[in-house]
């Protein structure tokens, strides 16, 4: 069979520790056979970024502006310990957040869905995109503790010196109270980025917020949401067969257990953070979620939702067995070459990671898994694999479906 070319490179970022490891099995095993594979190669590893004094991120981000699509290993965010462990200059920031505020984008989250590991919730059928707001509100607060009796109050003073002030509450005894903030311009480019994933995966977008309560606040991003999709997306929409809707977001939760599920959810930071937890809980196990980060400028970076799983890492330096989850890291580079292949009018290789992902589909629900897996599934005769072992039972399938 001859191999497929690519008329593009990907920006490969690789990584840390057990993903290291794994990244590159699944180059040798699952893409390099097939695919004439052109990457520019980036090693975001934790050494190399503090050798570079943290350059190799930048250059990696501008990179993936330059050709739009990337694709991400797990990477250590480094801390006082890995300090010593890796004997560093210094603790550079975490990789993903300098991308993603150079890249300005959205992280969206999904489930991979698979037979024999069903979601706690029965009536989902089919996977729940998360897309979570990640800037400002409670994450970004000034809060207060009130020993006794007083009056709080917020006060904005423009540029000019006017002051605006008004009274949050009269103390009559101790009690807290906190401020907090967004911008117009973040809420913006997350709602160009939800429309504009919804819009790339032909699924309906909902929008929850509390706006009823917080007419001000929460009615900025519902009023942001609903000019944007007026003047940009409501045709765009149309055309692709798809909805847009805004409710509130204790309605969203209601409706969420009753649908089969296909849809984009947006949701505001704070109930992101509770609502993802709660869906990748439900549905399984972050070694089963893709994520990728969308920016407005149309500029798409994939990785696993998942970190560098340090403890099987140190298994396997020892020369034990170990048997950790693929899954995450294999979608993040079909979710890239899918991406590429669109981007390029490349149908080879679109098909080609429509097909690896159908080949870890068939696997796992063969009975062949990884140990986190085996432990939930409700297969009978299951076969735990070890890491090593289970891309190579991927290769096997693949095999016969090309
Ligand atoms: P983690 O790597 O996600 O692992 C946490 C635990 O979840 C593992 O110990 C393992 O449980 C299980 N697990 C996660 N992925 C798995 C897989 N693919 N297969 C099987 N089991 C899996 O999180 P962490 O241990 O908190 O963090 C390790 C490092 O990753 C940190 O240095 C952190 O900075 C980094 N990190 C990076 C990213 C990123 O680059 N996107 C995200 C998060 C964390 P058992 O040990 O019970 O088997
Ligand atoms: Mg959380």
């Amino acid at each position: 069979m001859e191999k497929i070319k690519m008329t593009t490179p990907l920006v490969e970022m690789d990584g840390d520790e057990m993903t290291r490891i794994i990244w590159q099995m699944v180059k040798d095993e699952l893409l390099t056979p097939y695919i004439d594979l052109s990457t520019e190669y980036y090693d975001l590893s934790l050494k190399n970024r503090d050798d570079s004094d943290d350059q190799i991120t930048i250059e990696a981000a501008k990179a993936n502006m330059k050709y739009g699509v990337s694709v991400k290993c797990a990477t250590i965010t480094s801390n006082k310990d890995r300090m010593k462990e890796y004997n560093l200059k210094h603790l550079t920031k975490s990789p993903n957040g300098t991308i993603r505020s150079m890249l300005d984008g959205t992280v969206f989250r999904a489930p991979i869905l698979v037979k024999g590991i069903r979601p706690v919730v029965r009536n989902w059928m089919k996977p729940i995109t998360i897309a979570r707001h990640a800037y400002g509100d409670v994450y970004k607060n000034t809060e207060m503790r009130i020993e006794g009796p007083g009056k709080a109050e917020i006060i904005f003073t423009a540029a000019d010196g006017t002051e605006t002030r008004q009274t949050v509450f009269d103390f009559k005894g101790p009690g807290v109270f906190m401020g907090m903030y967004n911008l117009d311009a973040s809420i913006e480019s997350f709602a160009r980025a939800c429309f504009s994933y919804a819009l790339s995966v032909k699924q309906d977008l909902w929008f929850g917020a509390k706006d009823t309560i917080s007419k001000t606040y929460d009615g900025e991003f519902k009023n942001i949401f609903a000019r944007i999709y007026e003047e940009e997306f409501k045709d765009l929409f149309k055309e692709a067969g798809i909805t847009y809707f805004y409710t509130l977001i204790d309605d969203i939760v209601a409706r969420l257990m009753k649908t089969d599920g296909g849809f984009v959810l947006a949701l505001k930071n704070y109930d992101g953070d509770v609502q993802s937890d709660m869906l990748s809980s439900a549905f399984g196990s972050l070694a089963m979620m893709t994520s990728v980060l969308v920016s407005p400028h149309g500029y798409f970076e994939y990785e696993a939702a998942h970190g560098t799983v340090q403890r099987h890492y140190y298994k396997h330096l020892k020369g034990e067995q170990t048997s950790t989850n693929s899954v995450a890291t294999i979608f993040a580079w079909t979710g890239a070459l899918r991406k590429r292949g669109e981007l390029d009018g490349n149908t080879a290789l679109v098909d080609f990671a429509g097909k690896l992902e159908q080949a870890v589909i068939a696997t796992v629900e063969s009975g062949k898994m990884t140990g986190d897996l085996a432990r939930i599934t409700e297969l009978p005769n299951v076969e735990v694999m070890t890491t090593e072992g289970f891309i190579k039972a991927i290769r096997a399938t693949l095999d016969t479906m090309m």
